[in-house]
């Protein structure tokens, strides 16, 4: 038979004549087969820098309408790069994913996703998470990249319980020194202050505890702190380095690629100092480019982990190859 686009376009072109061989749709149905609309696998994916096991956890997805989402460009060229992508151009499918470290049972988290406090296509983490194997009373240290709520809220659900119970709180000390000055707070816009809030709800019950670490220091073993300010005053991307094997952890260096990867100047309405987010932005996708320097991004497609290419007047993330640690 002939295909032709009409016939693909149909959904027909390989209903008509079934391949030669034992017809695979015609085979029972064996006990155990997922019927459809089963959940899907869980989203995890574990793989090693050096020594170190990574896994990145997903969290799910928030829409966010297009319109207003890029602050200087004009809508018609940010609905433009996401059909390039094959995206919808209505809406902004953004995902979260954090990372797991294991160094030798040692567990460090990067961020914690929305915990309950998200949409409700988000909050995927703990199920997740514990499909992954891990337990969160397991956890030896959360180490935060900065305090909006997707980052944040997972270390504590909304009725006040702390999720992680034995492990230590690292935040940057930048942005400890911004969220929690309640003089910032008065001045702050009223869209903004419910994230003012939302950093006390997380953090005030344990603020004596919290460790505020600086940027440039190794803050657990393999994971040194990199300044990357512009998205919020004390955003913090990571280098993770083991034996040769080396991972830039990019936080929200970037919302998702297909936008901000591919036009670095461009302003997502996140970005609390644009100009200076703009300048990080470009900075540390030169590097990762010129490097050829595995990276992460926490709003990237899952498992939200591939390498920088230089394209045009911007870049691309070019997906890694499923290369399972184990
Ligand atoms: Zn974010």
């Amino acid at each position: 038979m002939t295909l032709t686009r009409r016939a693909i376009l149909a959904g027909t072109a390989l209903a008509v004549t079934p391949i030669a061989g034992p017809s695979f749709a015609q085979a029972p149905a064996t006990p155990g087969t997922a019927a459809a609309g089963a959940k899907q696998a869980p989203g995890f994916y574990r793989y090693k820098v050096g020594d170190i096991e990574v896994t990145a956890i997903n969290d799910g997805f928030a829409k966010r309408p297009l319109e207003g989402f890029v602050k200087n460009a004009e809508l018609s060229l940010v609905q433009q790069a996401m059909k390039d992508a094959f995206l919808p151009s209505d809406a902004l499918p953004i995902t979260f994913n954090t990372l797991v470290l294991n160094q030798n049972g040692r567990l460090t988290l990067i961020d914690t996703g929305n915990g309950d406090s998200g949409a409700p296509t988000a909050g995927t983490w703990m199920a997740n998470f514990r499909a992954a194997g891990f337990d969160p009373a397991q956890v030896d240290t959360v180490v935060f990249s900065h305090f909006h709520g997707d980052h944040i809220n997972g270390f504590r659900l909304k009725d006040g319980t702390a999720v992680f119970l034995k492990a230590e709180a690292l935040v940057p000390a930048t942005e400890w020194d911004f969220w929690m000055d309640d003089g910032k707070m008065a001045q702050a816009p009223e869209g903004m202050k419910g994230a003012f809030q939302g950093v006390r709800r997380v953090f005030a019950p344990i603020a004596k505890d919290v460790k505020r670490y600086e940027a440039g220091k190794e803050i657990v073993p393999g994971l040194t702190a990199v300044a990357a300010p512009g998205h919020t005053p004390g955003h913090t991307a990571y280098m993770l380095s083991s034996g040769n094997g080396k991972l830039m952890i990019m936080s929200d260096l970037t919302n998702h690629p297909a936008l901000f990867v591919r036009n670095p100047d461009w302003s997502a309405i996140f970005d609390m100092d644009a100009d200076q987010a703009r300048a990080t932005r470009r900075r540390m996708l030169d590097m990762a480019a010129t490097e050829r320097a595995q990276v992460a991004f926490y709003h990237a497609p899952f498992p939200a982990t591939g390498f920088i290419a230089r394209d045009g007047t911007g870049f691309a993330l070019v997906p890694i190859q499923w290369t399972p640690a184990l």
